[in-house]
């Protein structure tokens, strides 16, 4: 890392050592992700407990360094350069209860834990319940939104609020929570009744490329009914391919990560696929990708 990275990493190691769970300076971000593509942070903090986490954010905020949640990182580019900030990942609050009809769970308990639960409609889906409440993650079956109780996040003030449902400004896979960065620490689901997932991950596993790492759909689907995949389809884009960063063959609206992709090789394809949709049929293919730091 460069010095003014390594004086970053420093001052976060100092600012935040007190904190309980585990830290590390200029850690790699791509085993973090499942694209598996990235450069380093200048610290990841994994908090043991929601004070610790907003705790981190407060005096992130007060020192200047940016920061950025991660769950699963299932969504996530990270640039070739990195992140120059702290990065928490959500991963150790876990906490489950069960109670009066209702999962409370922290934001790192994985969402095929909960779909074992009572929230089928999210089978196979990776990443973490913070991660798909702050995407709105869903199948053609439905939302997590529909299941939402309750999420208690953190303000901008470092103070904690329980949004209603209402408050949470869900859409298509979006929500207050992605639009503010305001990080979410614990949900309250209604779950349904569990089901039998089998039927439903083997759906996934024809219409997904799981054997190679990728973030799922790189593109929002555009209003108009016809599908970001469809439209790269036609465009004749599968198995395009950008270094070791390719359109698969499975799905179109996936960019896999044949072993050694750079970040830039993914923005490249992304450039070449949105330039040839909106050249063939007018439609601009918004990003649902998330690139860390933009
Ligand atoms: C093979 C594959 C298949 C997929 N299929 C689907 C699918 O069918 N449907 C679907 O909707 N998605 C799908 N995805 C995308 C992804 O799994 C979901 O968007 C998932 O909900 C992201 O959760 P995560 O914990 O991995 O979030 P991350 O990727 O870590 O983060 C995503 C966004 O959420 C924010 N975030 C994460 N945790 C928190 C938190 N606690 N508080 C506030 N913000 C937070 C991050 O800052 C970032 O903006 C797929 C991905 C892959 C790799």
């Amino acid at each position: 890392m460069e010095t003014g990275a390594r004086d970053g990493a420093r001052a976060l190691l100092r600012i935040l050592r007190d904190l309980p769970g585990e830290l590390r300076a200029e850690e790699l971000l791509a085993p973090h992700t499942t694209f598996r593509i990235g450069g380093r942070a200048f610290a990841l903090f994994r908090p043991s407990s929601e004070d610790a986490l907003a705790e981190a954010v407060v005096r992130a905020r007060t020192h200047g360094f940016p920061w950025r949640m991660v769950g699963g990182g299932s969504k996530l580019l990270v640039p070739d350069r990195g992140f120059p900030g702290l990065i928490l990942s959500t991963t150790g609050l876990r906490s489950w209860q069960e109670e009066e009809g209702l999962l409370r769970v922290g934001a790192g308990v994985s969402l095929a834990r909960i779909a074992r639960r009572g929230a089928w409609k999210l089978a196979g889906i990776p990443g973490t319940v913070g991660g798909a409440v702050a995407m709105n993650a869903g199948t053609r079956h439905g939302a997590i939104a529909e299941q939402v109780a309750w999420v208690r996040a953190l303000l901008p003030t470092g103070r904690v609020h329980v949004f209603t449902p209402e408050e949470c400004g869900f859409a298509y896979r979006d929500s207050l929570f992605r639009r503010l960065r305001l990080p979410v620490l614990a949900v309250g689901l209604r779950p349904y009744a569990p089901q039998d997932l089998a039927p439903l991950l083997v759906e996934r596993a024809q219409s997904q490329p799981l054997g190679l790492p990728s973030a799922g759909c790189v593109f929002r689907n555009p209003s108009g009914g016809r599908s970001a995949g469809w439209l790269i389809d036609q465009c004749g884009l599968k198995g395009a391919r950008v270094g070791d960063a390719v359109v698969s063959e499975h799905h179109a609206n996936f960019i896999c990560n044949l072993g050694r992709a750079r970040a830039s090789d993914v923005l490249e394809l992304v450039d070449q696929v949105q330039d040839r949709v909106v050249t063939r049929f007018g439609v601009w293919l918004d990003l649902e990708l998330e690139v860390v730091g933009e």
